[in-house]
């Protein structure tokens, strides 16, 4: 028995076979940055150029042509488009679908469709939208939670509240639209405590699955001169494990497990150096799992 519900395996069961996500930017902006909401953007973010195509970001369907020349072709031949930069859904209707198309119709071999956004940015017409895609691929839609504590994300500057994100997956559910949310450990002033609150407030939510990322810091971003005026210290890594051992058995036995760790791009990543070292995290939590039988839901009580 796995000790979670791995995403490569749901990806196996729902499209039959191994299936990538192909990483796409949009050239979408976001609320917390063009002033709608604020200008600062959330202190985590990293705003000077596309992490996905550098600074002069291609047109959709280059991005994808790009990597699927790059692409070995060994490893999958079913794709997910992934919209991942920024705010997804954040623009005219006829804007997003413009996008969403071009992406889907760039390859044959698309089966879903995957947008990040913020909660805020999830409405009636956006999901109309979004299920709209429903017939013909499997659609997701991941929202940036990061934490439950209200004062966190004034601290990060998020500029959304626990009731956006309730409000969107009630109407995300409503439109049967498979809903991922997002949580950070090692947030500045966050404890153990925290995490706790944020695993009872994710399994109260009607969603289907979680990320879990580590908090990094890139360069150009708030959290950098934080750190760099000793206001900030990262998690360690074995402080990260313990966390994420915490929230995997905590956690509802249904919910699938996007990630257990992030990514940091190592040429903007200050700290922690651990973090761009994805495998020994995952090998070291999958070992401790193991060892210790733990597994997914153990102590999760309704
Ligand atoms: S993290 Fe997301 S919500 Fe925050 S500023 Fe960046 S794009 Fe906007």
């Amino acid at each position: 028995m796995e000790a979670y519900n791995r995403l490569n395996d749901y990806y196996k069961k729902l499209f039959g076979e191994r299936t990538l996500k192909i990483c796409i930017n949009g050239h979408f902006t976001c609320p917390n940055r063009d002033g709608s909401k604020g200008r600062e953007g959330c202190i985590f973010c990293y705003n000077g150029g596309s992490l996905i195509t550098g600074n002069s970001p291609k047109k959709i369907s280059e991005q994808i042509e790009d990597f699927l020349l790059s692409y070995k072709g060994e490893r999958a031949n079913k794709f997910i488009a992934y919209f991942q930069e920024y705010t997804n859904t954040y623009g005219s209707i006829e804007e997003l679908k413009k996008k969403y198309d071009e992406a889907l119709n760039a390859s044959p071999n698309f089966v879903g469709l995957d947008i990040d956004t913020r909660p805020d940015c999830i409405n009636e017409s956006v999901c109309e939208l979004i299920s709209s895609y429903n017939d013909k691929y499997h659609v997701f839609v991941e929202l940036g939670l990061q934490t439950s504590n209200e004062n966190t994300h004034r601290l990060l500057n998020q500029n959304i509240t626990n009731d956006d994100v309730r409000n969107a997956c009630a109407l995300l559910k409503k439109y049967n639209i498979e809903t991922i949310v997002h949580l950070m450990i090692g947030l500045p002033n966050e404890t153990h405590d925290d995490i706790v609150k944020t695993v009872e407030f994710i399994n109260e939510l009607d969603v289907e699955g979680i990320k879990i990322h580590s908090t990094y810091i890139l360069k150009d971003t708030k959290l950098a001169l934080l750190y760099e005026k000793g206001e900030y210290i990262p998690l360690s890594k074995d402080d990260y494990i313990d966390e994420v051992i915490y929230i995997l058995t905590h956690l509802r036995k249904d919910m699938i497990i996007h990630r257990i760790t992030g990514d940091a791009p190592s040429s903007l990543l200050i700290g922690p150096s651990w973090a761009n070292n994805k495998k020994v995290v995952m090998n070291e939590i999958n070992r401790i799992m193991s060892y210790s039988n733990l597994y997914q839901g153990k102590y999760y009580r309704k």
